[in-house]
């Protein structure tokens, strides 16, 4: 997929269609723990101090649906370049390659 690196769009922080860059989200590792186990750990007083955690600190994750699809939802991020606050998109579009020109 193609898309431009600035696009005109409505920001709700300023309350109107400003210039605003596109650029896709960074990756974060996550760890091992689901999401509904991290927060019942962290109601729980785990994965809370200093140090190594064990496995409740971030350690990343092995991929398990790797080369199943070939293609991913990507995240893109717009920035206003006015205000410089960033919006998500509605909705991930699936696509193989994203290209910005
Ligand atoms: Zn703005």
């Amino acid at each position: 997929m193609k898309t431009p690196k600035t696009i005109r769009k409505y920001c709700k922080h300023c309350n109107k269609p400003t210039e605003q860059a596109i650029s896709a989200a960074k990756k974060r590792d996550r760890g091992t723990l689901k999401r509904g186990s991290i927060a019942r750990g962290k109601g729980r007083g785990r994965g809370t101090g200093l140090g190594n955690k064990g496995r409740w600190g971030s350690k990343p994750t092995k991929p398990k649906m790797l080369g199943k699809k070939t293609s991913k939802k990507r995240d893109l991020r717009y920035k206003c370049k006015e205000c410089g606050k960033t919006s998500i998109q509605r909705s991930g579009v699936r696509t193989k390659k994203l290209v910005f020109e």
